[in-house]
This record gives structure tokens, C-alpha cells and sequence, in this order.
């Protein structure tokens, strides 16, 4: 009756995850991208440890020697710093540019139909146009990002919450001198820098000003900047909208969204990838039940922790007094930051970090 079970709009890392994770369970599928592999976009390029399981258990297999591997988490501001390594093994940097052609491959291997350079213009019940045809599916799977017209096309585009940010990557060629993501606070700006090559770094402002930009912004952390001092970035500035965003409905009828399109989370968590992928799998069942309210569930529950992490980092970048005082708890305390890292993993439960965000408060309290 159609063309193919399922059509994913956008072959970025969520589009391929959910065509790779839909062909596993024997799904017939079609992906369409306006853009052509390898696709770049500003990204902190950081995969964390259960992002890297998630990968794992949609079959992408990431050679030991692409990117390069970091062991946790560094916080650092001008008076105090802390770091703890992840409990569930290491993260991994990984340049946009390496991790799309290791997804294209994995999804050219399941049988996935990727056809590339190629707009879709519009979505009408079960037929998607582009401009050289018109195809029909079964399933409709929206993963054209941030700013998706598959949201507006079928009335999914209704936003229950919504934090602006925004985010600039730029890269340099240093051999990274940290074993850790460093993220370093500022005035309302943070720079993070994850390690993405034994000879590179991968570094990002992210401010809630869309006119900051990382030439402006460096002379707040003068240890940074001084690092950076006489090198030429490598390639150019790339900038993107980078906002916390939840949408009401994330699936219906025949249609599901997915990563960015079915909202994010601050970029400043580096969860964007691991929902993605998680969200794949979490796809493939449904549409293996024929219940996109699964879907629905499944993706609620798992928005919740990076949701909850994402509020704290803008509570710190909201009031420099509390972020002061939260660092300098930590660093007197740093196994509260070890739990909280925990936590960000995934490996702590809620009722573990109850016990700890009551510490870090009194901490903070009596900082
Ligand atoms: C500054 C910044 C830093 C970040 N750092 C991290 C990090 O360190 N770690 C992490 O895990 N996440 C990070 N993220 C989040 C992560 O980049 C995103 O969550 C991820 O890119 C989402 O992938 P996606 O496939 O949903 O969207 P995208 O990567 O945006 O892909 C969407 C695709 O859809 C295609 N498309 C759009 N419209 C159409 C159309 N009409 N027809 C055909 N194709 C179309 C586009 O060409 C594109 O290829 C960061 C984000 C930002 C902004």
C-alpha cells in the first residue's frame, strides 16, 4: 500500500538513529536530507558514557582511535574549581564530521534508503513531497531539528516550555590539557571545551545573548584565554540556537518527532546526542506495537534527568552569588559533585540525589 514503512525527514545523528533502530526490527525505511554527508553543525561534539551505550546498542561502532576519550566532568570559576570522573566508563569527543559518516555506514549496512540533497517540502497525511516526488509511509518520523517544518506541517508544534540560549563552537588545534569536559563559568556565559583529537579541542560559548560571540567573551576567563593565545582557530565559528524546549505532544496518529524536533535540552547538559539515540530505540518499539503512545511515554521519562540537570546549570547561570557559592561547596566537597555527575550518567536514582541536592543545599547555605 506505501512506498516504504517508515519515512524519516532528516538524516542528522536523530533521523539515522531512528532509521538504523527501525530496519533493525525489519521495518522498511526511506531518509531524505536536504544537506549531504558528512554534515557539520555547531555541537559540543561531547559524547558522554550512556550516550556511548546507546550508540552501542544501535550497532555504531566507534573505532578506539576517532575523537578522543575524557574521563568526567571539570567545573571551574575564577576562585574555585572541582572534577570527578564518570562511574560508568569514559566519554568520548568526537568531531560532527567523524560521527556522521560512522552513522551513514551504520545505516547503509541495515538497508536504510538514504537519499541525500533533497528538500522535503511538505508532509500531507501519509505522503511526504519533496521537490522530485512524492512518497508514502506507513510512519512519518520527523527529525529535521531545532527548527522542524514536519512540528508545523502536523500541528505538533505546540510548546508547553521554552529557554533561550545560544551556542558558538569553534575548534583549535592543541593537544587537549585536560583529561576531563571542562566547563568554565562565567557572568551569564559559560565555555565548555571537550576534548575531540589528541591535537585538537572543541571549544563552546554558550549565553542567553545572541550577539556574544567567543572573541568577546574570552577576556572573562583570562586562564583560558591565555591557553588559546597565538593559536589560529581551526575552521570556522558555527553558531546555532540552543534553547531548553518542550513540546505538549511528541507523537500522533502515524506521525512521531524525534531529537532536536521533538525538543531539547540545554546544550551545556551534552545529552543532546544521548536522548537522540535513546529516543531511537525507544521509536522502534513503538512502532513495532503500533502504539506511538509508548512513544510518548518513553520519551517523557527520558527528557526527565537531563530536564532536571538542565535547570540546575541555568539556576547557576542565572545568579553569580549561587554559582560562587555551588562552586565553592563543591570544591569543598567534591563526592557531592562526584553524585551529581552520577546522577547526570544516569547512575544515580532520584531519591541518592534527594540526599545530595540536601547537602549541596546546606553547603551552599553555610558556604
Ligand atoms: C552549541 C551546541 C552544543 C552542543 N553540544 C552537545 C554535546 O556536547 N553533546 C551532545 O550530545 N549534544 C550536544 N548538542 C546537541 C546536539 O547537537 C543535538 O541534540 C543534535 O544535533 C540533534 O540532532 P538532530 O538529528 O535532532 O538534529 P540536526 O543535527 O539539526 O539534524 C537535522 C537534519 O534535518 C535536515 N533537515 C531539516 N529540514 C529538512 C527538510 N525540510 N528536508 C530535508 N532535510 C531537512 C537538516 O539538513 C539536518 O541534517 C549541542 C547543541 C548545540 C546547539
Amino acid at each position: 500500500m506505501y512506498d516504504t514503512d517508515v519515512f524519516v525527514l532528516g538524516g542528522g545523528p536523530a533521523g539515522l538513529a531512528a532509521a538504523i533502530a527501525a530496519r533493525q526490527r525489519g521495518f522498511t525505511v526511506t531518509l531524505a536530507d536536504a544537506d549531504r554527508p558528512p554534515i557539520d553543525k555547531a555541537c559540543g561534539e561531547g559524547l558522554m558514557p550512556d550516550s556511548l551505550a546507546a550508540a552501542a546498542k544501535l550497532g555504531i561502532q566507534i573505532p578506539d582511535d576517532a575523537g578522543h576519550p575524557f574521563r568526567g566532568i571539570r567545573f571551574s570559576g575564577p576562585l574555585s574549581q572541582v572534577e570527578a570522573p564518570f562511574p560508568n566508563g569514559r566519554g568520548r569527543g568526537l568531531r560532527r564530521t567523524v560521527l556522521h559518516p560512522l552513522l551513514v555506514e551504520t545505516a547503509a549496512k541495515a538497508g536504510v534508503n538514504m537519499i541525500w540533497g533533497t528538500s522535503v517540502t511538505g508532509v500531507d497525511g501519509h505522503s511526504i513531497r519533496t521537490a522530485r516526488e512524492t512518497f508514502t509511509s506507513r510512519w512519518i518520523i520527523g527529525a529535521d531539528g531545532g527548527q522542524s517544518m514536519v512540528r508545523r506541517w502536523t500541528g505538533l508544534g505546540e510548546i508547553s516550555r521554552e529557554a533561550n540560549r545560544f551556542g558558538f563552537r569553534r575548534h583549535y588545534k592543541i593537544a587537549p590539557w585536560a583529561e576531563y569536559v571542562e566547563i568554565h563559568w562565567g557572568n551569564r556565559c559559560q565555555f565548555y571545551i571537550t576534548p575531540t583529537a589528541p591535537d585538537e579541542i572543541c571549544l563552546v560559548l554558550m549565553s542567553r545573548d545572541s550577539h556574544l560571540r567567543i572573541d568577546d567573551a574570552l577576556p572573562q576567563f583570562p586562564a583560558l584565554q591565555q591557553r588559546l593565545a597565538g593559536l589560529t582557530p581551526a575552521g570556522t565559528e558555527r553558531g546555532s540556537f540552543a534553547a531548553t524546549r518542550r513540546l505538549k505532544r511528541v507523537a500522533e496518529g502515524h506521525v512521531a518527532l524525534i531529537g532536536d524536533a521533538s525538543g531539547t535540552v540545554d546544550a551545556i547538559t551534552g545529552e543532546g546526542l544521548c536522548m537522540a539515540f535513546q529516543q531511537a530505540l525507544a521509536l522502534a518499539d513503538a512502532l513495532e506495537a503500533e502504539d506511538l503512545g509508548l512513544y510518548r511515554r518513553a520519551h517523557l521519562s527520558l527528557a526527565r534527568r537531563p530536564l532536571f540537570m538542565a535547570d540546575f546549570m541555568l539556576l547557576m547561570d542565572r545568579s553569580r552569588l549561587l554559582q560562587r557559592r555551588v562552586l565553592r561547596a563543591f570544591s569543598e566537597r567534591p563526592e557531592l559533585f562526584a553524585r551529581l555527575l552520577a546522577t547526570h550518567v544516569g547512575k544515580f536514582n532520584i531519591p541518592q540525589f534527594a540526599a545530595t541536592a540536601a547537602a549541596l543545599g546546606w553547603e551552599i547555605l553555610t558556604a
